[in-house]
Formats: C-alpha cells, structure tokens, sequence
C-alpha cells in the first residue's frame, strides 16, 4: 500500500511493529545463550538482558498505547536472519572453544541492530512531539548501548585470561 499521503507518522507506526517482533524474538535468543554460554559471566549476561528486554516488550507496548493502536508485530527480516546466522553459528562452533565468543558476537549483531532501530524510533518521537514515548525508547536504547558494552568486556576478559574464547 504505497501511498503517497503517508507521513513520518506512518514510517513511525511502521517501525515500531517491526521493532516489536524483533525484540520478542530477542527474548527467545536471549534466553537459548544464556543456556548455551559456558562461562557463568556470560550466562548471567544474556540471563540479565533476557530479562531486561521482556520488560523492553513492555515498554514498546506502553508506546503502541500511547499512539492509541493495539499492539502488533511485524516480521522483521533482519532479525530472523540474525537469528538464522545465530542458529548455524551455534550448530559450528557451540561445543568448541570458540562457542562463547561465537555466542557475543550473534548478541552484538542484535544490539547493534536495536540500537540502530530505538535510535531512529526515538529522534522520530521527538520529531512528532511524542515526549513520552521518546523517553520511553530511550531507556531501551541506554540498555542496548551498555549490553553490547558488557559484552565487549566480557570478550576482551576471555581473550586476555586465555578464557573459552581461546582455541584449545
Ligand atoms: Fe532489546
Ligand atoms: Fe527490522
Ligand atoms: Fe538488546
């Protein structure tokens, strides 16, 4: 439906759907790592963010209520594809030494792509005088920025103690 009438309103609505899947289907990746990680560092990690993001879910519901539309996903190709990539990943390396440091890097395509994306949700909130909603995905967006930071540390500690991130 390729209109010509649609607005920055529309492109908004458009993205938080599609944000919406994306971040239920974070839930679900998180909690398969935090299995999956072979470091109690990491599983605790993925353990915080998985549930951190069930409340991001929340947030963004809060978001839908505020534009007065129910809440609804859209597929959102990029993350099925990162989760695809994290399911090969996991099938290659998820019993090696390298398992754990696979494991950031799936998580860290993630963050990057939810920062990406409650970035552009929240400049286009304030563009739209939507205050309430831009304060919203902005506390999303601070939780993204530090996971992919943590996880950074996290992978810089296992490679510098000659951690699972090492080959044996
Ligand atoms: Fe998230
Ligand atoms: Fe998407
Ligand atoms: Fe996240």
């Amino acid at each position: 439906m390729a209109s010509k009438d649609k607005t920055l309103n529309d492109a908004f609505y458009e993205t938080l759907k599609d944000v919406f899947y994306a971040e239920k289907q974070s839930v679900r990746a998180l909690r398969k790592s935090a299995k999956s990680a072979k470091t109690p560092e990491l599983k605790r990690a993925f353990e915080t963010h998985a549930e951190e993001s069930a409340n991001q879910v929340t947030r963004l519901e809060q978001v839908f209520e505020i534009l007065g539309k129910a809440a609804r996903g859209k597929t959102c190709e990029a993350m099925q594809g990162l989760s695809a990539e994290m399911e090969e990943d996991l099938e290659d390396f998820g019993e090696t030494a390298a398992g754990d440091a696979v494991l950031i890097g799936c998580a860290q395509a993630v963050e990057h792509y939810e920062i990406a994306r409650y970035g552009t949700l929240k400049t286009w909130a304030i563009q739209l005088g939507l205050k309430d909603a831009a304060k919203l995905l902005d506390e999303t967006l601070q939780e993204e920025k530090r996971t992919d930071q943590l996880l950074t540390q996290i992978a810089e500690r296992q490679a510098n103690t000659g951690g699972p991130a090492r080959a044996a």
